[in-house]
């Protein structure tokens, strides 16, 4: 579809999405994955990071951050327990953490995968060389999260300081599709100069890109950053924009995400009722969660918490959907 007509679908549902459009998500989530919701184990193992995102709780120039970095064996501790509660993949995350080198990273990623041949790795700790993904890769990584934040490049230069482009987040996406990964892209819904163009110009980026995943949430702010003042984006028009991104990317594997269940406490349930079909429950040591706060309030507690998966569960059945324990691969090839 032409950016424009995107925007026109975007401008028609910006005050949420109808019950035909719902419906449509729906039926097309139901004819590519069913009525499954495939789990992921969230582990976020440092929060120190050198980039100054301005929308982020842990960019580098927050100096009110408690920084830690979890060690390997925590790590794989961690790895243990979400294995025991029948976590089949395992999303490692964090701020760009120079500490963990290329080295450190594909160890960890190895001894995962020694101890748990059957679950899958996904990373998420950002822009690196296509050699570096390539290591990751060739020791054992399954995924890689990058999300491109937003497809417009004037907008991208508002939400990040000027040692970041869009041109080099589109081409780590590029080298990780093309080294074999599941990439996953995504943005925020209404981070501050967003507009119903940029949003078009999302649509039609991962049209472009065909991304195994979506990470698509809604901007909350975070006290201590430069955007504090702006408002959280609306429940109504992220619905919308996960509706859009199921029809358009029927295959896609689509979170509901730990912002939109923050943001609304139906939030979870109306992400389900509108295509999105993975959630990502926090595995991270219950000591250091409080720490990893990308914005203010950020839900770490009851049904975001993997220990509490029988309460997640009950709610996901009374959503009418089911948990589905397997690794959860994408079917975009
Ligand atoms: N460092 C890695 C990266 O850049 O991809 C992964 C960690 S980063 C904190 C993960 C995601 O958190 C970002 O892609 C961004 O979209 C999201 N995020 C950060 N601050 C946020 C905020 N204030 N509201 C909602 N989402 C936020």
């Amino acid at each position: 579809m032409q950016k424009k007509e995107w925007a026109e679908q975007i401008k028609q549902f910006q005050n949420g999405p109808s019950q035909e459009l719902k419906k449509k998500a729906l039926q097309t989530r139901l004819l590519s994955y069913g009525r499954g919701v495939f789990l992921r184990g969230l582990i976020e193992f440092s929060n120190y990071c050198k980039n100054n995102c301005y929308y982020c709780g842990i960019r580098a120039g927050n100096h009110h951050v408690c920084r830690y970095r979890l060690t390997q064996q925590d790590i794989l501790n961690t790895c243990k327990k979400g294995h025991a509660l029948g976590f089949r993949t395992f999303v490692l995350q964090s701020g760009e953490d120079p500490w963990f080198d290329d080295q450190k990273i594909c160890s960890i990623i190895s001894q995962i995968k020694e101890m748990y041949p059957d679950c899958a790795i996904t990373l998420s700790i950002g822009e690196k060389s296509k050699e570096t993904y390539r290591a990751f890769f060739a020791a054992g990584a399954d995924r890689f999260l990058l999300r491109h934040e937003t497809a417009d490049a004037t907008h991208y230069r508002k939400l990040h300081p000027d040692v970041m482009s869009l041109e080099n987040r589109k081409k780590c996406l590029y080298d990780l599709r093309e080294i074999g990964f599941q990439v996953g892209a995504g943005f925020m819904v209404g981070s501050p100069f967003q507009t119903i163009e940029t949003l078009a110009a999302d649509m039609k980026f991962l049209e472009e890109l065909q991304p195994h995943m979506v990470g698509l949430g809604p901007f909350l702010p975070h006290k201590e950053t430069p955007f504090k003042d702006f408002p959280p984006g609306s429940l109504n028009l992220t619905l919308t924009m996960l509706c859009l991104v199921r029809i358009a990317l029927p295959n896609v594997l689509l979170p509901a995400t730990t912002a939109l269940a923050t943001l609304s406490e139906q939030g979870r349930a109306l992400g389900l009722a509108c295509g999105a079909n993975v959630i990502m429950p926090n595995l991270s040591p219950p000591e250091v969660r409080g720490s990893y706060s990308l914005y203010d309030n950020k839900k770490c507690t009851g049904n975001e918490a993997a220990e509490e998966i029988a309460l997640l569960q009950k709610e996901v059945e009374n959503d009418g959907f089911f948990l589905d324990f397997s690794r959860g691969d994408s079917r975009v090839h």
